[in-house]
């Protein structure tokens, strides 16, 4: 057995993404020495956060890259719709106050930021764009944490932790024990845990196991082994472990990593299909960045876990297009026949569904009034008959971002035994999300929590083991 600098290191952080790498720069800026234990290989770091590309902030004025205003009250009452209440508003209130003051805090540490590209995402009101992406950003992060004397270790997975009294002591990886004073964990969601996801998700009535035909949109790292530690070892939980932000990605995602480039984005343009050729929700239900994470659920749903995303040539450049093309066709039995769905039942919907359309004035930035008329489901907005050639038609699968089960915290990010908070134990970002977001999802939010709370539990974790009071103006 090797020990670690035994006893010198005064706060440990596990985990490297942006949760991570913001406890280990606020701890390190308020004194204490700091090891940042990354379970991925140098070039694999950063975990799901490489992947994203903005965080949604809260601000009164216009800001630099960001537009009009986006007070408290909109942001928070934003959350409340998207979780149906299912969120602790104190903890809730605590990010998205954070969210307006961290981003000098962030250029500081050299994160860029750039306005939104136009599209269908409508967020350059309240989301900032990270220059270069969340990959961009953690490697900003770790030159800064470097340079600032933080020490970082990869291929470190932490399999276990040495706990007393709910007190941390140590962390294990394989064979080798790492004391410190306190420790922040950071080690996101089970996502990349397929038997898990299996177990969350079950059995459907077909005799199908749902979750084997998930791709995973992020980091394969994120496999849950301390979340399940944790909670074995007596760790208040919150969330429900069925839930996670799921979209609907092309069917053509590779199992881990594919990330941002394999978002279908044209849903809200025209009509989805389930194998059987047959509509199963409203797609125009309000602005696809609010609904975009519902897609991925109601894949999951369908026979097979597949869908088709089906748009004629009106909805060509009024959304991002995907990496890859998609099938095109002249007619719409050709279509049918490219896309595997039986020909006469696809056509029958696509006609039924273009005879229900009321056209009036369509705007695809407002909630218009074209909407079907006597059709089950409804599509409520952006109706427009699909008559136009060429079409074209997208398959669907679910794509899983992360899970929401996580640890209970308090304002402190402090984890909870028995709802006692523990003195040195803390845990930031998606194994703690679920605090804020039980279900449901609004673009950024998932960087404003891990940012926020990666913050806190940074600052909370050096004033424990330095034993001095907390530095940190949120906490
Ligand atoms: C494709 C994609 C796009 C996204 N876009 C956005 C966006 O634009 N805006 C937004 O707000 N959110 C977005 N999200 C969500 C966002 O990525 C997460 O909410 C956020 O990154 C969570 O940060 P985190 O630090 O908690 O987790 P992660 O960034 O996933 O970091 C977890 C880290 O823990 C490490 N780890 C795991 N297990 C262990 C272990 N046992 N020991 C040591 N280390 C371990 C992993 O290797 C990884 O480095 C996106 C997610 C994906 C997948």
């Amino acid at each position: 057995m090797t020990e670690l600098n035994s006893n010198s290191v005064d706060v440990l952080v596990i985990g490297g993404g942006n949760a991570a790498l913001c406890a280990a720069l606020v701890a390190r800026e308020a004194g204490a020495s700091v090891l940042l234990l990354e379970a991925a290989p140098r070039e694999w770091r950063g975990g799901n956060s490489a992947h994203t590309r903005n965080l949604r902030c809260m601000h009164d004025a216009p800001q630099d890259v960001l537009t009009g205003a986006y007070p408290e009250q909109e942001f928070w009452e934003d959350l409340l719709k998207v979780t149906g209440g299912i969120t602790d508003e104190k903890l809730a209130r605590l990010a998205i106050r954070e969210s307006s003051r961290c981003r000098d805090w962030m250029r500081k540490h050299g994160v860029n930021f750039q306005p939104s590209l136009s599209g269908t995402l409508h967020l350059s009101r309240t989301n900032a764009f990270f220059m270069g992406g969340g990959k961009a950003l953690v490697n900003a992060y770790y030159r800064s944490a470097e340079a600032l004397g933080v020490q970082v270790r990869y291929n470190a997975p932490v399999e276990r932790l040495e706990l007393e009294n709910g007190e941390f002591r140590a962390a294990w990886v394989g064979t080798e024990r790492i004391a410190a004073r306190a420790c922040v964990m950071a080690a996101g969601g089970f996502e990349s845990n397929r038997e898990w996801l299996r177990e969350a998700w079950g059995q459907n009535a077909d005799g199908e196991w749902p979750a084997d035909n998930f791709a995973i949109r992020g980091t394969r790292f994120n496999r849950g082994v301390l979340l399940k530690f944790m909670i074995d070892a007596g760790a208040d939980s919150i969330g429900d472990p069925s839930q996670s932000h799921c979209v609907a990605i092309d069917a053509r995602a590779p199992q881990y990593d594919g990330g941002i480039c394999t978002r279908i984005d044209c849903v809200s343009l025209g009509i989805v299909v389930n194998r059987n050729a047959e509509r199963f929700y409203d797609e125009g239900e309000d602005f696809w960045p609010k609904r975009y994470a519902i897609w991925g659920r109601l894949v999951a749903q369908q026979p097979g876990q597949i869908g088709f995303s089906v748009i004629d040539a009106k909805a060509n450049g009024r959304f991002m297009p995907p990496v890859f093309p998609g099938e095109t066709a002249n007619t719409l039995e050709e279509l049918a026949r490219k896309l595997g769905l039986d020909e006469a039942t696809f056509v029958r919907t696509v006609r039924e569904y273009n005879a229900a359309c009321r056209i009036g004035r369509f705007d695809h930035t407002v909630l218009d009034d074209c909407h079907t008329e006597g059709l089950a489901p409804a599509k409520t907005h952006w109706a427009l008959p699909i008559d136009k050639p060429p079409f074209r038609g997208y398959a669907l699968r679910p794509g899983i971002t992360f899970t929401y089960l996580g640890l209970k915290v308090n304002e402190a990010a402090a984890v909870h035994f028995s709802g006692v908070p523990s003195a040195n134990l803390f845990v930031a970002g998606e194994m703690m999300a679920g605090n804020v977001l039980g279900k449901g999802y609004t673009a950024g939010v998932g960087m404003t929590i891990g940012t926020a709370f990666g913050r806190i539990a940074g600052a909370h974790a050096a004033a424990a083991a330095l034993k001095k009071g907390v530095e940190h103006a949120a906490a």
